[in-house]
């Protein structure tokens, strides 16, 4: 659990917006994705669960619309932050 509140603080630190890039976010949450094996990091072993971090700034927060339409749009836009990287981090 440690660990977790250090992900976190460092998503806070480092990370601007997911959905707009604007800092400082105002929040940062966590999500389980959908499908997590098209996410980076391969399959999982069994039993465990993929968390993703994203950021929000306070704009996105109260016009992104209710909390499943903003975690929905997060996953989307990670989604696509991937799939333009590859798997070269
Ligand atoms: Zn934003």
């Amino acid at each position: 659990m440690v660990n977790l509140q250090k992900k976190i603080a460092q998503a806070r630190a480092n990370c601007g917006c997911t959905l707009c890039g604007a800092r400082p976010v105002k929040c940062v949450g966590m999500f389980s994705p959908s499908d997590p094996e098209k996410w980076p990091g391969g399959p999982l072993d069994k039993g465990k669960k993929r968390l993703a971090f994203y950021g929000l700034c306070d704009q996105c927060m109260r016009e992104g619309g209710s909390p499943e339409e903003l975690i929905k749009k997060v996953e989307t836009v990670m989604q696509a932050m991937f799939a333009a990287t590859g798997d070269e981090d």
